[in-house]
């Protein structure tokens, strides 16, 4: 007996946040591991491709996809000893923050408000507001792909770098996340040194984590276009991490150039580069660039309705790339994922 129901031709439209059309050839969506596992024989003996799927909130879907969309839809939150939590891969990442601070847990206050699951986490190390994932996170449990076998990694072994980790790479399309174990204390400790979040938090002499969250939370809703409303992915282009020689050229071109220390080099944010090029606020066909967060590529859904969206949208961030490089001499890098087309 199988323990999941599979659709066929199935419209993923609603299920990625920039609304992009696109039809699954097959699809399930997973409330079980058991299901999990017996869902990954099944495209196995068919040899289709396998695409997990939580929120859709970091993905650009190309095209329709030729095998097996897996919407990871696993529950289930719990509280370990000393503040260690367990969270299935489908929980939703916002609520999973809000129940979080419910139970007087902290540690992902500034993180609050990124859209997605709790298993897509560990796939980007999602990071804002000068907090990162792989600070929280102690293990990722999930099922390798081709040995069907179940797997715990260490956050060591999830080799996390800047919105990098092992999963998009090594293991990049042979691994779906079922459950993450987070480490967060019941002392509050504010992390609020990021700029923005200083600033709006500079008349309370001593922010509780609840403050934390919210000014976050408000800062967001104050700078970033919400899905529902105007489709988009966030950050479209990854900050670029330059050498340090590489900064200093481009410093002595621009000395006003924003900058950051980071592991390798120098983060240079890649809005600054998109708006001194000239593509804030444009428009072309039924995509754009946001007017206030020149990083946020979005689709309008106002304009016909066109088969090509994903096309226009990739063009456009390919224009952006080449006048970025022209400019500067830096390769802008996607951060959401490309599939189908
Ligand atoms: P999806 O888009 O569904 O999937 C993303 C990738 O993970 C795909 O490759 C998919 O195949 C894979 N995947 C998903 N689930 C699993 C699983 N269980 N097992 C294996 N692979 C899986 N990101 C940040 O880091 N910081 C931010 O502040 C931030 N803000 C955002 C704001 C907006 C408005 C939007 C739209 C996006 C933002 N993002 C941010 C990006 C995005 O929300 C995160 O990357 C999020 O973790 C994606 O979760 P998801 O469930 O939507 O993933
Ligand atoms: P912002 O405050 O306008 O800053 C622009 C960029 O400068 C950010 O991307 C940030 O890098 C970097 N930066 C600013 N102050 C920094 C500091 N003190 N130390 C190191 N880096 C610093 O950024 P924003 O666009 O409004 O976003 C705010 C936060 O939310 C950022 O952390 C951003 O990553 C996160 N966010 C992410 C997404 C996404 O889809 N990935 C979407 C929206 C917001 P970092 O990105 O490394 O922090």
């Amino acid at each position: 007996m199988t323990n999941f129901f599979i659709d066929e031709d199935f419209d993923l439209q609603a299920l990625n946040t920039l609304a992009l059309p696109a039809r699954a050839r097959y699809f399930a969506s997973i409330t079980r591991v058991d299901a999990l596992r017996q869902a990954l024989i099944w495209a196995r003996d068919k040899n289709l491709p396998l695409l997990p799927l939580g929120g859709g909130s970091n993905m650009i879907l190309a095209g329709d996809w030729p095998g097996l969309v897996l919407h990871i839809a696993l529950r289930g939150k719990s509280i370990e000893d000393e503040g260690r939590v367990r969270v299935g891969a489908g929980e939703n990442w916002h609520e999973l923050v809000q129940w979080s601070l419910e139970q007087n847990l902290y540690g992902l206050e500034n993180l609050t408000l990124i859209p997605g699951t709790a298993g897509a986490a560990p796939i980007q190390n999602i990071g804002a507001y000068g907090v990162e994932l792989a600070e929280r996170l102690v293990s990722v449990r999930g099922i390798d792909i081709e040995r069907g076998y179940e797997c715990v990694l260490s956050a060591a072994e999830c080799q996390f770098g800047y919105r990098d980790s092992i999963f998009k790479k090594a293991l990049r399309n042979r691994f779906v996340i079922t459950e993450i174990t987070l480490q967060l204390s019941r002392e509050f400790t504010p992390v609020i040194a990021y700029p923005t979040l200083n600033q709006a938090l500079a008349d309370i002499a001593e922010p509780t984590a609840l403050d934390v969250e919210r000014a976050v939370r408000q800062i967001r809703q104050s700078r970033l276009p919400d899905p529902a409303v105007l489709p988009n992915a966030g950050s479209f282009f990854k900050n670029p991490v330059v050498t340090a020689q590489q900064f200093e050229d481009l410093q002595y071109e621009y000395p006003t150039i924003p900058h950051f220390p980071a592991a390798d080099g120098v983060k240079i944010p890649a809005a600054w580069l998109v708006e001194q090029s000239g593509w804030k606020g444009r428009r072309v066909g039924a995509v754009g660039v946001h007017e206030q967060q020149a990083l946020v590529l979005i689709h309008y859904r106002d304009a016909q309705a066109t088969r090509h969206v994903a096309g226009e949208l990739l063009d456009l961030a390919a224009a952006i790339q080449s006048d970025v490089c022209q400019r500067f001499l830096i390769v802008l890098e996607l951060e959401p994922t490309v599939y189908g087309g």
